[in-house]
């Protein structure tokens, strides 16, 4: 059900087909988690080249309905649906170190991409069921979604440095009831950014880590090819060099120019510097799926290098960092108080609930 009276825009489905949706992507999930194991190239061909590759502009259109379906989240709030979750409430100091833990993890674990993730089934297998291993950890000490998807979730950096600007608001298929579990929801907070945070000194690093310095992690780490399990002194410098030199760079520049600017200029700087990093990641990785990216064999989805004319790469490049800018820089203009979903309404006896 689509509404447009309602300012922002909200699109609303029956919480049974928001279940269905759930336990669809989850059997995804361990489809996939099987097949990196079981059949490896076929694994990595959909992980790495299909799924992994769609879900940056997800985050961008659709947060709110990714982080309603994301089969790690669902996965993450078992022990608190089978009520064996102690649900103890973090504090603020607890909530930023999990989030710059976060942002740490997703900057180490992307260069391992060149060095084995990408080519390894077994390695990416491991690294996925050792995230769900600490997702429901989390999930089983911490209350409901403060312990993974809201702070340390690697992915929720990019969730929060991407999804400012949601094309639509919608339904909070998690949470029934707000039982207040963090501080800064970034499900009801309307322009969540990266650099949104709750005035904690950790906080503010990871986000200005995030904001500053993704866009040139992104343009280094698309300058490395696939070492194909090829691990040793000079590969492992090379993966992780190039993305967090250049990610310095950028960080350089971007405190630069936030370091004069007032809070209007400072939140444009901000989502330009989102967009140039989601811009960054698909000039390089759209072609790359079609072999014809800077290195033709590596990261293919479907090798379409012979019959592709030569205007192909440079034209879906220009289109896709038009797409972004005018999503996320122009676009936005008229849409200021957009969440990702809709809070739902407060629990009336949140202590006694969380028993
Ligand atoms: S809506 Fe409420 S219960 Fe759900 S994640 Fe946000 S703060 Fe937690």
């Amino acid at each position: 059900m689509i509404s447009t009276k309602r300012k922002p825009m909200t699109v609303s489905l029956p919480i049974t087909i928001w279940k269905a949706l759930q336990i669809s992507f989850w059997l995804i999930g361990v489809l996939l988690v099987l097949l990196l194991l079981f059949k490896p190239d076929l694994g990595i061909l959909l992980f790495w080249n299909l799924l992994i590759p769609i879900a940056p502009a997800l985050l961008v259109l659709l947060p709110g309905v990714w982080r309603n379906i994301c089969p790690l989240s669902s996965t993450a709030l078992f022990p608190r649906k089978l009520k064996f979750s102690k649900a103890w409430q973090l504090t603020t100091n607890q909530q930023a170190w999990l989030y710059l833990l976060g942002v740490i993890a997703l900057l180490l674990i992307v260069p391992l991409r060149h060095l084995l993730l990408n080519t390894s089934g077994l390695a990416t297998a491991v690294m996925l069921l050792v995230a769900v291993s600490l997702a429901v950890t989390m999930g089983m000490l911490v209350k409901w979604r403060s312990g993974w998807c809201a702070t340390a979730c690697p992915i929720h950096s990019v969730e929060r440095m991407y999804g400012s600007t949601p094309l639509f608001t919608t339904d909070n298929a998690h949470c029934h009831q707000c039982e207040q579990c963090i501080s800064l929801c970034p499900d009801s907070t309307k322009q969540m950014t990266s650099s949104l945070t709750r005035s904690h000194k950790l906080e503010r690093l990871a986000a200005t880590l995030m904001t500053g310095g993704f866009f040139g992690f992104i343009w280094g780490w698309n300058h490395v090819p696939d070492y194909r399990n090829d691990i040793n002194l000079s590969t492992v410098i090379s993966a992780y060099a190039w993305p967090l030199l250049s990610g310095m760079i950028t960080l350089l520049v971007y405190l630069v120019l936030t370091s004069s600017a007032n809070k209007k200029q400072t939140q444009f700087i901000n989502r330009l510097f989102a967009t140039l990093a989601i811009s960054c990641y698909y000039w390089y990785r759209i072609p790359s799926l079609f072999g014809v990216g800077l290195f033709p064999n590596d990261g293919v989805l479907i090798d379409l290098s012979a019959s592709l004319p030569s205007w192909f790469p440079l034209v879906i490049k220009f289109a896709s960092a038009y797409f972004f800018f005018w999503f996320m820089l122009i676009r936005p203009n008229r849409l200021k108080k957009q969440s990702w979903s809709i809070r739902p309404n407060y629990a009336i006896d949140v202590k006694n609930i969380n028993a």
